[in-house]
């Protein structure tokens, strides 16, 4: 009997790897996973250096752990077998569509047997989802606070503390001119980590035909500091709840020139890799929330939502919604994304900011993520299966199971199975919640002429180009009340505009 711990499943304290403490473990690092997009540095080094970290963790306990460094995941499975004939493997449960199936039929073709438990590095199990979810199209607040009544978090005789379920009315503040938020924590690689990094460069340098640009020469990496280890995310945690959950409510959605990271956790990759689990990040800050005063409760609650609700609620869409979803395009959207995507060359403040996070540090934070990055991609018209690609390849916390829901439903509208309108806005929005507007070769008041912000002539262009799918959803009423308003002139130019617009992106000239 061996216990399989796959690459997300980090986490010690749950699942086989816990419950059979005599069982020989088995790890498979599998580089060919590594070319098939041109990921970000970060990603690959911080995938690869957790799970040796794991590994050395488990041996210095005195686990047996047999780590195959192989080409592909077979091959891993084909010296296993050599050396364990008929062997039986038990695993917790794959989020990522389909994985069950391929695991076990690599297993059984070589003669071993592979054995599913319960996943439990997520806080909902599908039953209760279904329970609750019924059928599509889902809804996260329905779900959220069921999920709230049935672990009890921020909870009061059956009421929800404080007395509302959802504080985002408290949570849409721009912060002063002089706002300087706490830094991040740094983590400094150590010679492990050292290590794999460099060998990522050697490795994955130069890619196959993506189509798309070569594995890692599209990024412009700063020094890595993600935390790779239990101790490290379990520090980075302490150092969210001390420093920045007291602010994370009111600027969650606020974006800041130069300042990447505002008041957001910094804890997807830790969460997605299995070396923090949900109830213990959640549990943490409601106890900080208890000893300090400064912590209010629009801040934890918003921040139990996000972990809780959606990171929960999207996994659950992801399981019943795929294969579909990957490739759902409800609008027809079929553009190729814009280079400035890749080098982040673009007079638009706000694009080139995002952008620049991502080629950093492979992180940027939600608002950006949604309103900037998502939002503009929606509008220009960007295929979600290629946007989607573009955030696996870039962000560092990017697994199929959370990233194809927020990039394909949430951020382009392209299957309406949770959505209930698209999350599409002109400069306007970007220009309330953030700072880059006055520092921008674009005027974010203007919608048609050289000067005019791209946001806003392909905002009207993409309600009149979507006109028969979008005009009868009754919570786009207001905003096609004011593309009425417009006379066939303005129109016109609008359109024109729009053309003008995806010429410069398509010629690198946005
Ligand atoms: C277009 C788009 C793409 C995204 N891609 C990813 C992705 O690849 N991987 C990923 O983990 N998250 C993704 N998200 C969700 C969210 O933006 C990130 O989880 C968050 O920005 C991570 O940074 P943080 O830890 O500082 O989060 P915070 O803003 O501090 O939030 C705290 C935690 O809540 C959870 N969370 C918040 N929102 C979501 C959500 N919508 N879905 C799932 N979990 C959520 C995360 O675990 C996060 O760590 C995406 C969102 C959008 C709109
Ligand atoms: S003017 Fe437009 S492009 Fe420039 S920062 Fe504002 S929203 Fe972005």
């Amino acid at each position: 009997m061996t216990v399989l711990v796959l690459g997300d499943q980090l986490c010690r304290e749950v699942g086989p790897v816990a419950r059979r403490p005599d069982e020989r473990v088995l790890m498979i690092e599998a580089t060919e996973f590594g070319r098939r997009l041109p990921y970000h540095p970060h990603k690959l080094t911080l995938v690869f250096s957790a799970m040796r970290h794991f590994r050395d963790a488990l041996r210095a306990d005195g686990r047996t752990v047999e780590y195959r460094q192989v080409e592909r995941f077979a091959d891993g499975f084909d010296d296993h077998f050599d050396g364990h004939p008929g062997d039986d493997l038990v695993a917790m449960r794959p989020v990522g569509d389909g994985a069950t199936r391929r695991l076990r039929n690599l297993v059984g073709e070589r003669g071993g047997t592979l054995e599913f438990v319960r996943d439990e590095r997520f806080l909902s199990d599908p039953a209760t989802f279904d329970e609750i979810a019924g059928a599509p199209p889902f809804r996260h607040e329905g779900f959220y606070r069921a999920m709230r009544r049935r672990t009890g978090y921020l909870m009061t005789d059956g009421e929800p503390l404080g007395g509302e379920w959802n504080y985002d009315d408290e949570n849409r503040d721009t912060p002063p001119a002089d706002y300087d938020p706490p830094d991040p924590p740094r983590f400094e690689p150590d010679e492990l980590t050292r290590s794999v990094r460099e060998w990522v460069d050697d490795a994955f340098m130069a890619s196959e035909e993506t189509g798309w640009p070569d594995t890692g020469a599209w990024a412009d990496p700063s020094p890595f500091a993600w935390p790779v280890t239990r101790e490290g995310a379990l520090t980075a945690l302490e150092d969210f709840v001390t420093h920045r959950l007291p602010e994370f409510g009111p600027y969650q959605d606020a974006m800041v020139a130069e300042e990447p990271t505002m008041n957001h956790a910094l804890l997807s990759p830790a969460l997605n890799l299995g070396l923090l689990r949900p109830g213990e990040v959640i549990e943490r800050a409601i106890a900080a929330g208890r000893e300090d005063d400064a912590v209010p409760i629009n801040s934890l609650e918003g921040f139990v939502r996000q972990v809780l609700g959606w990171r929960e609620f999207v996994r659950h869409v992801y399981r019943r919604t795929m294969p579909d979803l990957a490739s759902a395009n409800q609008l027809g959207a079929d553009r190729d994304l814009p280079g400035a995507y890749w080098t982040g060359d673009t007079g638009m403040r706000c694009l080139r900011d995002a952008v620049e996070g991502v080629r950093r540090r492979g992180y940027a934070h939600h608002i950006e993520r949604l309103m900037v990055l998502s939002n503009f991609a929606l509008l220009y018209g960007v295929d979600p299966a290629q946007l989607n690609e573009w955030f696996h390849a870039g962000f560092v916390d990017a697994f199929h199971w959370v990233t194809t829901p927020n990039v394909i439903e949430m951020g382009s509208f392209g299957a309406g199975v949770f959505a209930s309108k698209p999350y599409a806005a002109s400069a306007n929005y970007v220009d309330r919640m953030s700072d880059f507007c006055g520092d921008c070769r674009y005027d974010h008041r203007e919608t048609t002429g050289e000067d005019a912000c791209p946001f806003n002539a392909l905002y009207w262009d993409f309600l009149d180009r979507n006109e028969d799918r979008l005009r009868p959803n009754g919570r786009m009423g207001l905003v096609y009340s004011h593309l009425d308003d417009k006379d066939a002139d303005e129109l016109a130019a609008i359109r024109e505009r729009a053309r003008e617009v995806r010429r410069r992106g398509r010629e690198g000239e946005l």
